[in-house]
């Protein structure tokens, strides 16, 4: 699939002309509207009178995703304090009573908060007491909703409350699965569901229910790195699944998921078109328009239709992950996104791939059956145009439970449709995901329920005729990903599409060669050039970007080198070539605005007073071997665009790449005399430095251990009368914290990534997690289950997750390490052992995680994939902050909560370089997370960061008398 890179403009253009919007009946749509206006809807009322764009909005929206899964009461209260307290809940008026009530009671908490610490009286007490209960049983009900019921029997005896023209597909509920015990509940509920639903089907005379499958939720790792494990461990699952539903006659939808996944889920699909064990089969495909990638995937799937005997169907959606998805090509880097940014190219290709299901659906009606998900008066009307100019019977449609009743019911009403629900069944603790993106939907500012309420007769048409005659064809508030930053974002590929996967995979089978890379000297072969004159600073930025350039295009060398000599996973090579090209290009912007001309400083008149930056001298760049290219690059790049005579030491562990990267920096212009690589042990580097050059270096840019960098400035300090500038960036003891509000689905993901990923061997990888008590049975349950997912192996397989450690000692120190934690830790969760075939080809270390009391217990970094855990009382929380600092490590911190007021307070607490709150802690982004930390863990200043340049650099400043020849221009 080509078109999800494609360029958007150049995409519509070729899609899309005017006549894709068919106009509408006017007289319908003004009807359809005044129908959603005039519905009594108290959470529609809500939702305009507390609107996703108001603040209110907002803290009510993260209300409402926390409150339900809080176990504590003491939890419960805190969120509330924290949340209304920041709102002004008499800003926005309602005239319906049970609003009022509703913020009343916010109003009352948000006075009282302030007062929550202090003793309350009675009367206090039983009134915030109330104005909690009343405010919960509003969220419970918002979310309510949304859920058809929480058993699927009760679901079914609800059904019998739709509407004539409404039948239900159910859905179970399920977010994406972490473990395959979870996997196994989710496969056991949808096969209950298609007995149950087939025993109640039995009774129906007309329109049999249905049910929705989430293929993400019967496999924890539905990834597309994973496909081989996919094929042998799911495939066979969907297919008992689908012989269990052919046999009891019930449809199956397979819903659509992330982008990314796509691909995947064709893959498995597929083939159930063509199994002749399933000739009976009645199954579905969800496709998203949103994608820029669908009217090829429905080519697709009719191609492979044509060839068989089958009937598929097709339920077109919008689709609900496009924050996610411009996000993640954000974050990836990657060319274009998956998605239309456009909303009206959205709605643009929803009735494009309409018109190509429609006509094929003519064609062959045995074939292809479709329905059509949408709740948009403007796209029911546009598809009703379309299948009466093409004289097809009564289109089928789709809702969600809790929208779009009324516009559904006009359609079936004047146009016979048909209509059927998609019901979520389910705990409502599982729900919360689901809620948000349904309250996003519902109340964002270009949803048709805002526009109804805006409405001021115009025609809404008129918006997309006009994106469609100018084809401006892009959002002008989502720029590309490569120009979201304040310089060029470095390229990447998607390794979840085959083709890309294939590209990087022929790239990663390169024989890795040491023939045609830079070559190297010993520091006894070393010529310093005591007249070194740096090349202009205005070509040292070019050739700097330059290299960055080459880095991105010379795959074909660094990829298979970093997979063999470092031991790094595909994504992880991938990232790091980017992490090295953002160095440069941020580096070099850096340098072009702030130091390439003289700084201006106050001046008397007839005076000029200049600063100008000049390089130190001779820098000596060391750096360590698991970021072998990004630390490698990002420490030479910022020495040499300052004006430096550079000397590089890589890491004994990893000389290959640093030949290979610099070999690219001859290549594109860096002088040899500039930029020179030592190979030399790391131990007494300085002394021998100074022993065979009789000189010493003006400034040491360090990555490394601590124990390596004090060594490094005791000799500093032994052998000069100087006070060399020493930048020392080393490692941490990082924890992570985690309150009762923290998302359980989402905690446990981000500390295996933080803690595991690389092998751990990051110096701001997870170390120790710290989780509520509350939370700590099911967050332990939860992390034991996901670490039976994890693959480790060699880093060139595609599944592997975990690669080796970088070498023997390494790993028998993390081995010494795991004797001391069986004797005297508590032994919580590891990850499966690695291939025994592959367990000799190089040093594997499963994941493990183990329960410690303190903090204190550990006294040193372990480079690893070793993960502590301890458990604290909230009461406790300003004792284990006071244990964290006491560590004196100072690196990275990471929080998982929903309540501001405590990530507030352990922000201002908190002594870490940096901290990062709902996420990983792990993979800061040049320019946008400078990185680096203080204590035991560096001296500063951040790498990636706007005061690097700064500290690699000598300040001169330069006062003229300008009225010396005898007058003063400045006063005429
Ligand atoms: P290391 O200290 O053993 O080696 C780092 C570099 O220093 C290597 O090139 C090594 O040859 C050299 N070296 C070692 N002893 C030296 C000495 N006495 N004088 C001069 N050079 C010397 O570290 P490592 O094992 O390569 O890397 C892992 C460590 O680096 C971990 O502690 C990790 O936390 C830290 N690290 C920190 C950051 C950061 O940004 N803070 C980034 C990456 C790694």
């Amino acid at each position: 699939m080509n078109s999800f890179i494609a360029d958007e403009a150049e995409l519509a253009k070729q899609l899309f002309s005017i006549q894709v919007f068919p106009d509408v009946d006017s007289h319908a749509l003004n009807n359809l509207y005044a129908l959603i206006r005039e519905q009594e809807d108290w959470f529609i009322e809500l939702l305009q009178q507390y609107r996703l764009n108001s603040k209110e909005g907002l803290l009510l929206m993260s209300l409402a995703e926390a409150l339900l899964r809080i176990p504590d009461q003491a939890g419960i209260q805190s969120l509330f304090n924290d949340r209304v307290q920041r709102g002004d809940w008499y800003a926005h008026s309602s005239n319906k009573a049970w609003n009022q009530l509703f913020a009343a009671s916010l109003n009352w908490l948000s006075e009282h908060s302030s007062n929550i610490q202090h003793k309350q009286n009675l009367f206090e007490k039983i009134s915030q007491k109330g104005a909690i209960e009343i405010c919960s049983i509003f969220i419970d009900q918002m979310s309510n909703r949304f859920v058809f019921s929480e058993a699927l029997s009760d679901g079914l005896i609800r059904s019998r409350d739709l509407a004539n023209h409404e039948s239900c597909s159910f859905d179970m509920l399920g977010e994406a699965a972490l473990s395959y015990e979870e996997a196994e509940q989710y496969f056991q509920s949808y096969w209950q569901a298609i007995e149950d639903i087939s025993q109640y089907n039995d009774c129906l005379d007309d329109s049999a229910h249905q049910l929705s499958v989430k293929l993400s939720a019967l496999h924890p790792r539905y990834e597309a790195a994973k496909i081989d494990l996919l094929q042998k461990q799911l495939l066979p699952k969907i297919k008992q699944l689908c012989i269990h539903a052919q046999l009891h006659q019930v449809h199956l939808t397979f819903d659509a998921e992330e982008q990314h996944r796509l691909e995947v889920s064709l893959n498995l699909l597929l083939p159930l078109l063509t199994d002749p064990e399933l000739k009976e089969l009645s199954i579905g495909i969800a496709i998203q328009a949103y994608s820029k990638s669908a009217l090829e995937t429905i080519t697709l799937l009719k191609k492979t239709l044509e060839n068989t005997d089958r009937t598929l169907s097709i339920r077109l959606v919008k689709g609900a992950y496009w924050d996610y998805e411009i996000k993640r090509a954000q974050q990836l880097g990657l060319k274009e996104y998956p998605v239309w940014t456009e909303k009206q190219l959205t709605d643009a290709n929803y009735l494009k791939c309409a018109e190509l299901l429609l006509k094929t659906q003519q064609q062959n009606p045995n074939q292809l059956q479709v329905e059509f998900a949408t709740h948009n008066p403007e796209t029911l009307l546009q598809l009703e145009k379309l299948r009466q100019s093409l004289q097809l019977p009564a289109l089928k449609l789709q809702r969600l439970h809790g929208m779009g009743e009324c516009q559904h019911r006009y359609m079936a009403e004047h146009f016979n449709t048909i209509t059927r629900v998609y019901c979520p069944i389910g705990a409502r603790s599982r729900l919360l995901p689901y809620l948000v993106r349904r309250l996003i939907e519902n109340g964002a500012n270009s949803s048709f329920i805002y526009q109804a309420h805006q409405r001021n007769g115009e025609p809404f048409i008129a918006k997309q005729h006009a994106v469609m005659q100018s084809l401006e064809a892009r959002n002008y508030r989502i720029p590309r990903p490569a120009d979201i930053l304040t310089y060029q974002n470095s390229t990447s590929w998607d390794l979840s599409r085959n083709q890309h996967f294939e590209l990087i995979d022929k790239a990663a089978a390169q024989q890795s060669t040491e023939q045609n890379l830079a070559t190297t000297c010993s520091l006894h072969e070393l010529n310093i050039n005591e007249h070194f004159i740096p090349q202009p600073p205005a070509s040292r930025t070019f050739i700097l970007e330059a290299w960055a350039d080459e880095m991105e295009n010379s795959l074909n060398l660094l990829l298979p080198l970093l997979v063999r000599e470092a031991g790094k996973t595909y994504q992880d090579a991938l990232d790091e070539i980017r992490e090295a090209c953002d160095f440069c290009r941020y580096y070099a912007k850096q340098y072009r605005t702030h130091f390439s001309q003289p700084e201006h400083c106050d001046s008397i008149t007839g005076e000029l007073n200049q600063l100008i930056y000049k390089g130190k001298g001779l820098a000596l760049c060391i750096s360590p071997w698991n970021f072998p290219l990004a630390i490698f690059v990002g420490q030479i790049a910022a020495a040499w665009v300052c004006g430096n005579q550079v000397i590089a030491k890589p890491a004994g562990q990893t000389p290959l790449i640093a030949r290979a990267a610099i070999q690219l920096a001859y290549q594109v212009g860096i002088q040899a005399s500039g930029i020179k690589v030592v190979e030399q042990p790391g131990h007494k580097l300085i002394n021998t430095f100074f022993e065979i050059h009789n000189t010493l270096p003006d400034l040491v840019c360090f990555t490394g251990s601590g124990a390596a960098a004090k060594a490094i400035q005791t000799e500093l300090a032994q052998l000069s009368d100087q006070v060399i500038p020493l930048i020392a960036e080393t490692g941490g003891q990082n924890v992570m914290i985690a309150d009762s509000s923290a998302l359980i689905d989402q905690l446990v993901p981000d500390v295996i990534e933080s803690a595991f990923y690389s092998a751990g061997q990051r110096c701001s990888a997870l170390r120790v997690a710290y989780i509520q008590e509350e939370i700590w049975q099911p967050f332990c349950q939860a992390l034991k289950g996901a670490m039976q997912t994890l693959i480790t192996g060699p880093s060139e397989n595609r599944q592997t997750d975990i690669g080796p450690i970088i070498d023997k000692k390494a790993w028998q120190k993390l081995h010494e390490h795991l004797s001391w934690l069986e004797d005297c830790a508590e032994w919580v969760a590891s990850a499966p052992p690695c291939q025994a075939d592959e367990a000799n080809s190089g040093h594997y270390f499963s994941p493990v995680a183990y329960q410690i009391h303190e903090l204190d217990q550990l006294k040193q970094e372990h480079f690893g994939p070793i993960l502590h855990l301890i458990k604290y009382a909230s009461s406790d929380i300003n004792k284990v902050l006071h244990d964290v600092a006491e560590s004196r490590y100072g690196l990275t911190m990471g929080l998982h909560s929903r309540n501001q007021s405590w990530i507030d307070h352990i922000v201002s607490h908190a002594k870490v370089g940096n901290l990062y709150i709902n996420r990983t802690m792990t993979g800061a982004k040049v320019g946008s997370q400078p990185f680096g930390g203080h204590g035991l863990s560096g001296t500063g200043p951040k790498a990636g960061g706007p005061n690097y340049l700064h500290a690699m650099m000598n300040e001169q400043v330069i006062s003229t008398n300008t009225t010396a020849w005898g007058g003063n221009t400045d006063l005429l």
